[in-house]
């Protein structure tokens, strides 16, 4: 069997995924990674996967083929899949845009991330080409999504990798250590936002023997801090809890008065790790450029927020850049860089939520189901979802 494609299925029940090869270059990630097929059949869907695609993430098209995908001849023949999934069919970069709308052709259905809420002009795009959209960050966050959250599952991999990229650009170790040639104090990271990329980060910064501090606009994070062995830093501000567990946006003064209570407990870490984001909203400025003159020089900030701007003054989106001897790394992308089990979570995750999807009525679900509501962006040529109808409607600012 070499696992092409040779006719649609004869049982028009039966809806083709297809899985391409990303359209950045710089993504190595793949939406469905070969452990997950079976689940697809079972769930009434034949898998066509356009060579290669799995490879930057360590999957072959044999294992694709050894678990019942089809493997196509090019990614052209990606044009017969009912829907196709994609990890990222938008960057949030603004230095490196894309959009897959152009490979995909009308009827044909596009689950992926599509960061509509940012950019919402390649969702217009879609729209024209009567692609029919679901932007997975728009899932709600409620239980029995759970299995289906991409952004948790993506947000645990930054998390994660922060705090390496932390230790290898620090000048000192993480843990505390008693030797011969005299003791070395505990590194002191700082976290700012725990949401899930945060609690990540204070856990894994705490496996590697650091002090760890952290602190949430939101006031229910405090108890979540604490259970991942974190400090919470108490800044005596109002809560800004929002909608669905995500925190609401704040004016300036708040931000600014934030900046005054944490700017201590920053020029005191060794590491200061930022995930604060707001849905939809460029990341509030929480470090300015003045308050890194008070961090001792050696001191190192991530900012997971890069892509949405920034948490610190002085990131620029994909570069290490120093200032007064603090190192500033603003990744994008992050969980790119872990491909495999990015790959893993992100696929297990797109096949709860396809036979989520199937069990509703897909290809064309219910639209009362919450899940199915809140995903769906474009259908029949329209943006269905009206948060993004007002965005392109509001003007440019
Ligand atoms: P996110 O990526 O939007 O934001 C990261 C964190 O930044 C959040 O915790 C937010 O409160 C915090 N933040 C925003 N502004 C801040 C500021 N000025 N200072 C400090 N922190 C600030 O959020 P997320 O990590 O995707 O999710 C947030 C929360 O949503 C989770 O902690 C959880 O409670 C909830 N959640 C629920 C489910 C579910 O029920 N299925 C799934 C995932 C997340």
């Amino acid at each position: 069997m070499d696992g092409r494609l040779e006719s649609m299925p004869a049982d028009s029940s039966v809806l083709t995924v297809g899985v391409p090869k990303e359209a950045s270059p710089h993504e190595r990630r793949v939406a469905v990674v070969p452990a997950d097929v079976r689940s697809l059949k079972k769930a009434g869907f034949e898998v066509l996967v356009e060579p290669g695609a799995g490879l930057l993430a360590g999957f072959l098209d044999a294992q694709y083929v050894q678990q019942g995908a089809k493997v196509a001849a090019d990614g052209a023949e990606l044009a017969r899949a009912d829907v196709v999934v994609h990890v990222r069919a938008a960057s949030a970069d603004p230095d490196q845009p894309y959009a897959v709308g152009e490979r995909l052709r009308e009827n044909q259905i596009l689950i992926a991330l599509c960061d509509p809420l940012s950019d919402p002009r390649p969702i217009a795009a879609l729209a024209e080409r009567r692609v029919t959209t679901f932007a997975l960050e728009l899932l709600p966050r409620i239980t029995r999504a759970q299995s289906m959250d991409v952004l948790s599952s993506m947000a645990t991999i930054a998390g994660y990798k922060a705090v390496l990229l932390a230790a290898e650009a620090s000048p000192r170790m993480f843990p505390m250590m008693m030797t011969a040639a005299g003791t070395l104090t505990p590194a002191k990271v700082f976290i700012v936002g725990a949401g899930v990329a945060g609690l990540q980060a204070i856990s894994t910064a705490r496996r590697l023997g650091a002090i760890v501090y952290a602190y949430d606009v939101r006031p229910a994070a405090r108890e979540q801090i604490q259970s991942v062995g974190g400090k919470p830093v108490d800044l005596s501000l109002e809560s800004a809890d929002g909608q669905g567990g995500y925190a609401r946006a704040m004016d300036q003064d708040f931000y600014k008065r934030q900046q005054a209570a944490m700017g201590k407990v920053i020029a005191e870490s060794d590491v200061v790790i930022t995930t604060a984001a707001v849905p939809g909203k460029r990341a509030p400025v929480l470090i300015t450029t003045e308050m890194l003159a008070g961090m001792a020089p050696g001191s190192v900030i991530v900012d997971l927020a890069a892509e949405r701007g920034g948490n610190c003054e002085a990131t620029r989106p994909g570069e290490t850049v120093e200032a007064g001897g603090v190192t500033i790394i603003g990744p994008v992308n992050v969980a790119a860089t872990v491909a495999h089990h990015a790959s893993q979570m992100f696929s297990r995750n797109i096949t709860a939520f396809l036979v989520h999807l199937k069990k509703h009525g897909f290809p064309a679900p219910d639209t009362q189901d919450e899940i199915v509501r809140d995903t769906l962006i474009t259908r029949d040529g329209q943006i269905v979802n009206p948060q993004i109808r007002d965005l392109l409607a509001a003007p440019v600012s």
